[in-house]
């Protein structure tokens, strides 16, 4: 059987994430959009660049989720971006709106689909998503820990001028500004980062890292970043659809771990063909501990206000 992912949003991101997965070759692809003719568009024009490219994968655009009927994965986008002195939180009561629609629909039409929620504010809108479709929390998570550990990545190796093909960092917390970079197990070829940089510089890093979706957005004024996002969430569906168990940090739904309940959060987990297999419990310093605690906390909050 042919494998399925629907990619919900045909704006910036999704039209991105629909590019990146075709390459790849990953599955057949259709895109959602409510804007008539916006996927239809995108996705008529992605097919014809497949003789140039190398991949046969169907690709078709829609109004409608009929199209999308027994996807595999459905990666959720649609919703509005931030523009400049907005937060993410900025976003929550229209996002939460256009999100719960898309829930119901991915859960009538793809029952037993994997989802990849990608609308901000993230980690609130995986945990609408869980909630609306009633599907397990192995089948749905939200892409934010590898976005924001690929810009440390790169502040890193931009920093020490070395190849940031041997740069690795974990970033966890909530999607926000709240987020808890780890510097500890951030490393240069299995150095760690400590052993080239000052605690001065390292800082200066996190804080860019902490800032690195609203310095995209202060440069684009329009709307937020996408290449990376895009390639972050495609990395995500490549664990799943290939099984790879990859070890990336995810907002996963927690009972219990890190002392956190009923909430999903950013921390590492292992990604394969069962979704969500495992979450990773690192042993954090008190510190570390209050950070996550503190950016559950915002993520608690923006949650009740919905009144679910
Ligand atoms: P965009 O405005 O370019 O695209 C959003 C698309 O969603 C638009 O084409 C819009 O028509 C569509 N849409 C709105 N309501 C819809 C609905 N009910 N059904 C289907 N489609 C609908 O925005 P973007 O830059 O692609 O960003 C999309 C979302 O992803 C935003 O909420 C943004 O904040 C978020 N985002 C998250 C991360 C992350 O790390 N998790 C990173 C980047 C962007």
């Amino acid at each position: 059987m042919r494998t399925k992912i629907t990619v919900v949003g045909a704006g910036h991101v999704g039209a991105t994430v629909a590019q990146l997965l075709a390459y790849r070759e990953l599955g057949d692809i259709v895109l959602v959009d409510v804007i008539e003719g916006l996927p239809q568009g995108k996705g008529l024009d992605l097919l014809e660049s497949g003789p140039l490219e190398g991949f046969d994968c169907r690709v078709v655009g829609t109004n409608g989720y009929e199209e999308t009927r027994d996807s595999h994965l459905v990666i959720i986008t649609a919703g509005v971006a931030r523009k400049p002195g907005m937060s993410r939180e900025d976003l929550l009561k229209t996002n939460a709106d256009i999100v719960k629609s898309v829930a119901e629909s991915v859960a009538k039409y793809s029952p037993e689909a994997f989802v990849i929620v990608v609308s901000n504010p993230l980690d609130v809108m995986a945990y609408l998503t869980k909630r609306v479709t009633g599907f397990p929390k192995n089948r749905v998570m939200g892409m934010a820990g590898v976005l924001d550990s690929t810009r440390f990545r790169t502040f890193i190796a931009m920093e020490l001028n070395v190849s940031v093909e041997d740069v690795q960092a974990t970033v966890l917390g909530g999607h926000g500004d709240s987020m808890v970079p780890l510097p500890r197990y951030s490393t240069v070829s299995g150095i760690p980062i400590s052993d080239f940089l000052s605690p001065e510089q390292i800082e200066r890093l996190i804080e860019r890292t902490r800032k690195g979706g609203g310095e995209i957005v202060s440069y684009l004024k329009t709307g937020s970043a996408f290449y990376a996002p895009a390639s972050s969430v495609v990395q995500m569906a490549e664990a799943i659809l290939k099984d790879k168990k990859r070890l990336l940090p995810c907002a996963a739904y927690l009972e219990g771990e890190y002392g956190l309940h009923d909430i999903y959060l950013g921390v590492p987990i292992k990604l394969g063909a069962g979704g969500v297999e495992e979450i990773i419990e690192l042993k954090l310093t008190p510190e570390e501990q209050d950070a996550l605690s503190r950016s559950a906390q915002g993520v608690k909050k923006a949650i009740d206000q919905l009144q679910l």
